[in-house]
């Protein structure tokens, strides 16, 4: 599926055949000790990453007497409740990004994220318990710095551009769970999945295509979100069974079981936002997350958290609330932290953490009343370009600057044609919605 690419620490060793040998023949941590990575180093910073900051603790604030959020408050929860549903499907073969073909490849592409959810006891989202073929007794590695680089070298062997691993946190799960075939069965997380009791979580992330999400809003930038979503069900499915193989229990899930972002920051995968979303280091918001929880304990081997100056650059840049056509994501300078008086008339909004909030419900409507998911605020972030040499430079510069220069370099992104959404004169990219032609901006992509 994917290429072992900007995910990959430099620290860390391959799945080649002299890895593998030095791991099953030694097995030891003493045949480890020049290939694991750094204790708790992020899986996604390279050795050129400087300006990154690590934390010991979850990097944003978070109010003592913050509660668990409740599934069945998510609007897409709420608004299946009344009958609305995720998406309008709509074609026209007349619209760019909307034609048959179009439509058919993004329901294709959702095809194994669907199917995952309705396995039986091996479902997403269900606990995979050791069976038949599972080892007599759970596998031990020698140690946890052992087990952190193995399960991460299988995790990207599944397909994950991106992997983090941390401790279990109760308050990114969901104090009550929605049972996926049957939307009216709200149960409380302890009795929904009874007697099993997560030590640590993998999370793993996997990119989207930069061409076809710059097509947003469209079905074709629909697509791709669909397919990263089949592809984290692979990754995840086959990771849990890994788990259940070697005698440990674990649950899989995409959106489900547990809030995603906290999980993923608290993973060392990214920071949160201007959309409350995942900043990834290298895709930006152009990463989709899954996760796994699982039985088994890393001692303090797991991932730290990392900031490397997206608040202060969000600060300075609004290209996501400037395209966004139904005002769903905040203007304000700063973070805030709601407390749940404030957000009472807005049930989807998790109070209790210093974060931008954006308003699910008018996104949703604009969803429902463009044919599409939208994803425009992706599509016009500065950090979601590929690999481009001098875009990883300004990554780079970005970290050590003060907030000012951000403003500028914002600012620079779409003097160089990138960003702005509904702008006929930018230049257009392959599959672009308006009907522009390739202009070859990407052609080394
Ligand atoms: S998906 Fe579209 S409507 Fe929703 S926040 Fe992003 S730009 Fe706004
Ligand atoms: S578009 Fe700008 S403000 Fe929005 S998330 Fe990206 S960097 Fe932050």
């Amino acid at each position: 599926m994917k290429r072992l690419d900007d995910g990959v620490s430099v620290d860390e060793p391959r799945l080649d055949r002299r890895n593998l040998l030095k791991l099953g023949v030694a097995g030891t941590a003493a045949a480890l000790a020049s290939a694991v990575p750094v204790p708790a180093s992020a899986s996604i910073i390279r050795d050129d990453g400087f300006g990154v900051v690590f934390h010991d603790s979850f990097p944003q604030e978070v109010s003592p007497d913050y509660k668990r959020f409740n599934q069945y408050n998510t609007i897409f929860k709420s608004d299946r409740r009344r009958g609305i549903p995720a998406m309008k499907p709509i074609w026209d073969n007349d619209r760019p990004g909307f034609t048959g073909s179009d439509y058919a490849m993004s329901l294709a592409a959702s095809t194994l994220w669907q199917t995952g959810k309705r396995m039986g006891p091996q479902s997403m989202n269900a606990i995979y318990e050791p069976g038949k073929f599972s080892l007599p007794t759970p596998h031990k590695f020698p140690d946890a710095a052992t087990a952190h680089a193995q399960i991460k070298r299988v995790a990207r062997m599944f397909g994950a551009n991106v992997v983090g691993i941390t401790r279990r946190d109760e308050r990114w799960d969901y104090s009550h769970v929605v049972d996926p075939l049957n939307e009216k069965k709200v149960t409380p997380w302890e009795e929904h999945y009874k007697g099993f009791n997560p030590k640590t979580v993998i999370v793993v992330g996997t990119e989207m295509d930069y061409e076809a999400l710059a097509a947003a809003p469209s079905q074709t930038a629909d697509a791709t979100m669909l397919n990263a979503y089949s592809e984290l069900t692979y990754i995840v499915m086959h990771l849990a069974r890994y788990f259940s193989y070697m005698g440990y229990r674990a649950i899989p899930s995409v959106n489900d079981v547990a809030m995603n972002v906290p999980y993923a920051i608290a993973a060392g995968l990214g920071e949160s936002n201007r959309m409350g979303m995942l900043q990834n280091y290298h895709y930006g918001t152009r990463l989709r997350i899954a996760k796994v929880h699982i039985e088994l304990e890393l001692d303090e081997y797991y991932d730290k958290p990392v900031t490397f100056g997206i608040e202060s650059f969000c600060a300075n840049c609004l290209h996501c609330a400037d395209n966004c056509p139904s005002k769903s994501i905040s203007r304000d300078d700063r973070p805030s932290i709601f407390t749940a008086e404030d957000v009472k008339d807005m049930p989807f909004i998790n109070p209790g953490v210093r974060k931008w909030h954006l308003n699910g419900q008018k996104c949703h409507d604009y969803w429902i009343e463009s044919g599409s998911t939208c994803g425009t605020c992706l599509a016009t972030c500065p950090y979601n370009k590929p690999s481009f040499w001098h875009h990883r430079l300004i990554d780079r510069v970005n970290t050590m600057i003060p907030g000012p220069l951000h403003k500028v370099m914002a600012e620079m992104d779409l003097w160089h044609g990138y960003g702005n959404m509904f702008d006929e004169k930018a230049p257009a990219v392959f599959w672009d919605p308006k009907g522009r032609s390739y202009n070859g901006l990407l052609k080394d992509y």
